[in-house]
């Protein structure tokens, strides 16, 4: 998963400086339920919640962040930086597929790709 993003090391030291942009993370506070789904959770309840938790990241100011550290680490479960599991595991698979077409940006920049911009949730 790291082989990816080779430079995630120089992005995440080991600091507390390296987790601060959390603390601004509109999920702050809300119940951690509407980002992961329960056990056996399926259907239009796990899109239903899924949406939720996407909309609530939509207008976070870290969305970026987050969503490079869920990309970078490979967070298996739930909704980071607007996306879910299943997208952040589409979005790897794609990239390690199609590398050569693929530009990793630096922080706060987002990606970009042959077929444009990652879209937001
Ligand atoms: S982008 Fe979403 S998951 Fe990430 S910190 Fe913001 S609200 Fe939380």
């Amino acid at each position: 998963m790291l082989a990816a993003f080779p430079d995630v090391a120089r992005y995440y030291p080991s600091t507390s400086e390296a987790w601060e942009w959390q603390l601004d993370g509109h999920c702050r506070g809300v119940d951690s339920e509407v980002f992961f789904h329960p056990d056996g959770e399926r259907g239009r309840a796990r899109i239903e919640r899924a949406h939720l938790a996407k909309r609530i990241c939509h207008s976070c100011p870290v969305l970026d962040r987050c969503r490079e550290y869920a990309l970078a680490v490979g967070e298996p479960f739930g909704v980071w930086g607007g996306m879910t599991e299943e997208e952040r595991r589409t979005f790897l698979e794609n990239s390690r597929t199609s590398r050569s077409r693929t530009e990793y940006r630096t922080p706060h920049s987002g990606y970009r790709t042959s077929w444009g911009r990652v879209p937001l949730a």
